[in-house]
């Protein structure tokens, strides 16, 4: 089931009718988890279920709902499993055919793409980046290849620091970061990385970061004017419509679409 991440309206009123109708609620921090239960008025036994324990308590949680429980996963924020405990759960419940269902909400990722004013087509999200140094090495050379726009989540902490490995992976991109979603001090920052890392204040709080590698790519594109036919294809492996295609040539080397249109009528 999945809870607020900050504005305590985010909840669904099937999420809270849900969490009424269980008999066993598991939680990531229970003592986190107490408050937004005494705040919908929901007394439940609680199971607490995190990342050192999962493994350990799965067994026990799915013998309780073989014996006839029903049992609502949720985490400190957002949606369970996305980046938080779940996962594995899930995959042993399906396999002792144990019927899971979700209940929607709010999820970071998605409502930081709502306001962000990125590219939505094709996004990439990677969660957090690696701290094993090999791994986050393959992550950001994965990144620096991608054309999609790439969402990040990202410890307060540990912002400057993960900045800095973009910066350095994919040069100085136009870079959003959404902070304090649905808080009092929610926040879009936009600029470019390097902008971003001289700021003298420090970006606090939570926050998702977006990088809109396909509109930066696109800016390329026109100024290396590259040939038409080239251009064309460019786009079409991008999965835009002939239609669309026109348009963004035309767009990128400020001409009229009827013109790019006649050079591309046998297409
Ligand atoms: N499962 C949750 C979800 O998808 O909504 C995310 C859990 S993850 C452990 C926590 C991270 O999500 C934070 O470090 C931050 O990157 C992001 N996040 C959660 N709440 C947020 C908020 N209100 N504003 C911005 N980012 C948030």
């Amino acid at each position: 089931v999945a809870t607020p991440i900050g504005n305590l309206d985010d909840i669904t009123l099937r999420a809270i009718n849900t969490l009424k109708q269980v008999d066993i609620i598991i939680a990531e921090d229970t003592r986190h988890s107490l408050k937004l239960l005494n705040h919908l008025e929901i007394t439940k036994p609680l199971i607490s279920y995190h990342r050192h324990n999962e493994e350990e308590k799965t067994d026990m949680i799915l013998n309780k709902i073989e014996e006839g429980n029903n049992i609502a996963l949720i985490s400190d924020a957002g949606t369970p499993v996305i980046s938080d405990p779940g996962e594995f759960i899930v995959k042993e419940a399906l396999e002792r055919n144990i019927d899971v269902v979700p209940i929607p909400g709010a999820c970071a990722i998605i409502t930081a793409l709502m306001a962000a004013g990125v590219n939505t087509r094709n996004f990439t999200f990677y969660g957090f980046l690696s701290l094993n140094k090999k791994i986050r090495t393959k992550e950001l050379e994965q990144i620096k290849d991608n054309n999609n726009t790439v969402i990040l989540y990202e410890a307060p902490h540990k912002i400057k620091n993960t900045m800095q490995d973009l910066e350095n992976y994919v040069d100085d991109r136009k870079i959003v970061i959404a902070r304090e979603l649905t808080k009092i001090h929610e926040e879009y920052i936009r600029g470019k990385i390097s902008e971003l890392i001289s700021r003298k204040e420090e970006i606090k709080g939570e926050y998702v970061i977006l990088l809109d590698l396909n509109d930066n790519e696109q800016e390329d594109c026109s100024k290396k004017e590259m040939p038409l036919e080239e251009q064309y294809e460019y786009y079409e492996k991008k999965g835009l419509e002939k239609k669309e295609i026109i348009k963004q040539i035309a767009k990128d080397r400020n001409t009229n679409k009827n013109e790019i249109y006649q050079k591309f009528l046998k297409k």
